[in-house]
């Protein structure tokens, strides 16, 4: 059941929560956040799931390491290598994730729900096959959940490609070391969806 790894750990210091601009999600961005730490701790202030956060860099501050910057969920280690999604925001509000392109941003026109895989060294087939089993069930939950069609999920490179969001990579420099890409992550989705199994 992929609800039972889901825990809720809102960023309410975070001007993007605080901002708390309504949304209704028209799809999801994945994101992998591009620095070699897998554990969720690293962003996320929950100590009783997560485990302690030694310097306080979390992202449940005002700007974490000074960006104004927000996503709604972080895939990765939780306590005792157990990988989870963690929700740092409620899913209807907006996040400030991909950024800005030419033409908008999923951010908010229109607003997608997006979340961070946590990177290892990019090394480890295990975490890769692991946490993008999460993603994709993650996807399909919330595809199922806000009536998402999964040709909606789109990574972050693309996001900048189609004019909607910042001049990034992530993830598919991650994706294609395993001979994977988002169109056979989009296939997955909806071959779950279709099954109609509960998860
Ligand atoms: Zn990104």
């Amino acid at each position: 059941m992929i609800k039972n790894k889901i825990f809720k750990a809102y960023a309410e210091r975070n001007l993007c929560y605080i901002a708390a601009r309504k949304m209704i999600p028209k799809g999801i961005v994945v994101h992998s956040t591009g620095v070699n730490n897998p554990y969720l701790k690293r962003y996320v202030d929950c100590e009783e799931e997560v485990g302690k956060n030694e310097y306080g860099n979390h992202w449940n501050v005002e700007k974490p390491d000074g960006r104004k910057v927000c996503v709604h969920a972080f895939i990765g280690y939780a306590k005792n290598k157990k990988i989870k999604i963690a929700e740092i925001l409620p899913l209807n509000i907006c996040c400030w994730g991909v950024g800005q392109g030419n033409k908008g941003s999923y951010n908010s026109s229109p607003s997608y729900i997006q979340f961070e895989i946590c990177e290892d060294n990019l090394k480890s087939r295990i975490y890769y096959k692991k946490t993008f089993k999460i993603a994709k069930n993650y996807c399909v939950y919330l595809c199922g959940k806000y009536n998402i069609d999964p040709d909606n999920i789109v990574s972050h490179r693309e996001a900048y490609l189609k004019g909607y969001g910042s001049n990034h990579g992530d993830p598919e420099y991650w994706m294609q070391k395993y001979n994977d890409s988002m169109d056979k992550f989009r296939k997955r989705v909806r071959k779950k969806l279709k099954a109609g199994k509960l998860i």
